[in-house]
């Protein structure tokens, strides 16, 4: 596939797909076979599905055997919280800046949901953590890898090291993290961890849950036995060979896609030079992204002006109705003045550095049209 024709800076919502991801789709089209059946077509299907459970494995380091394949972060989010909530857990941790798909399964899960708060640079606070989880019974805590808003990377490992001592179950949302920056799994001591291909260049509506040795995933839906009893219903062949084909390009693509971490701050330095804030600046973050805000120039104002421009980009916090709220992340951070003017760019695979200029350039128009508007009904 050729890069998009206009400026696309919105992989945080959907990455296009990727030329590797596309082919694997298309040749697992031609396989006639359910990865279920014995005979040869079946077995063929079998092999895709297997191929892509070892690339996906490889991106985050750990054994094939590790990967459930799902319908997408969602699900995986979903798997992991339902299974804890029928292997005695009693209580769920979310830190204030999980995606709707942790918070709202939280919500419904039947446990005890307590919100773990951020700081002011968007990082999750351990100190905080620490203390919740010395009270009584088992927890489940959900804290991501990397937020999908300003791309401030969580301080997993070190969440970990609390929840092992106090016989939790830590679950990883790294659906924004995964095939931006390196990921081990192990190393990040999580018992799971949710995927999702869209993310990362592969096709829409397929994920996986990594889950560790500690962790027992419990079915959350009835059926046949896919997925080693795991998660009933056909595998999505041709959409996990398309993740698997994207989750290997992208771990072959990590060193490249660090360099986005300039082209993105000389954006930030000149948006910051107009008067913007962008928020999460302190803290390390996913080399592609970033969050802006601009006193006055609310989220979807710029949202609309840049797309006129041809620059596609989300206001901070879109949600699937296409609606705009103010970023609930951005006031976690303790900048609710902010959360009405939040602004996400994100780049990918097939950003340029031109992208992030001309992003720029469109961005600086638009406010300054806004303040001469200002100016002339003051
Ligand atoms: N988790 C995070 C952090 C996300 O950003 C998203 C998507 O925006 C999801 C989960 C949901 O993933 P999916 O769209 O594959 O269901």
């Amino acid at each position: 596939m050729s890069k998009p024709s206009s400026i696309y800076l919105d992989y945080n919502a959907t990455a296009p797909i990727r030329p590797e991801a596309r082919d694997a789709v298309l040749r697992a089209f031609e396989v006639a076979g359910n990865p279920s059946s014995v005979h040869a077509s079946g077995r063929a299907a079998r092999d895709i599905v297997e191929t892509a459970r070892a690339q996906v494995a490889a991106l985050v380091g750990v054994v094939p055997g590790s990967v459930t394949f799902v319908s997408g972060g969602t699900e995986a989010n979903a798997l992991a919280i339902g299974s804890a909530a029928f292997s005695g857990f009693n209580r769920v941790i979310v830190s204030e800046g999980e995606h709707d798909a942790v918070l709202e399964t939280a919500a419904a899960s039947g446990l005890q949901v307590l919100k773990m708060p951020l700081d002011a640079d968007g990082v999750a606070r351990l100190d905080w953590l620490e203390e919740a989880l010395s009270d009584e019974g088992r927890a489940l805590v959900c804290l991501m890898l990397a937020n999908n808003e300003t791309g401030v990377i969580q301080p997993v490992a070190q969440a970990a090291a609390l929840v092992r001592a106090a016989d939790g179950w830590l679950h990883v949302d790294a659906v924004q993290a995964a095939g931006k920056i390196a990921i081990d799994f192990t190393a990040l001591g999580a018992d799971t961890m949710a995927l999702s291909a869209h993310k990362l260049g592969g096709p829409q509506g397929v994920g996986a849950l990594v889950a560790g040795t500690r962790a027992t995933i419990v079915r959350q839906q009835h059926g046949g036995g896919q997925e080693r009893g795991r998660r009933a219903g056909t595998e999505n062949v041709a959409g996990i060979a398309g993740f698997g084909a994207a989750a290997e390009a992208a771990l072959r693509d990590l060193p490249s896609l660090a360099n986005q971490g300039t082209w993105r701050d000389a954006l930030a330095e000149r948006v910051k030079a107009a008067g913007a804030v962008v928020l999460g600046e302190r803290a390390q973050r996913l080399p592609q992204t970033l969050c802006l805000a601009a006193e006055g120039f609310a989220s979807q104002i710029q949202v609309m002006n840049l797309d006129l421009a041809g620059v596609m980009v989300s206001a901070g916090s879109a949600c699937s109705s296409g609606k705009v709220k103010a970023s609930r992340v951005v006031e976690a951070m303790g900048r609710p003045d902010l959360a009405p003017f939040a602004l996400r760019v994100s780049g990918g695979w097939a950003t340029t550095e031109q992208d992030w200029i001309s992003c720029g350039d469109a961005w600086l128009a638009a406010y300054s049209r806004i303040g001469a508007r200002r100016r002339e009904v003051a």
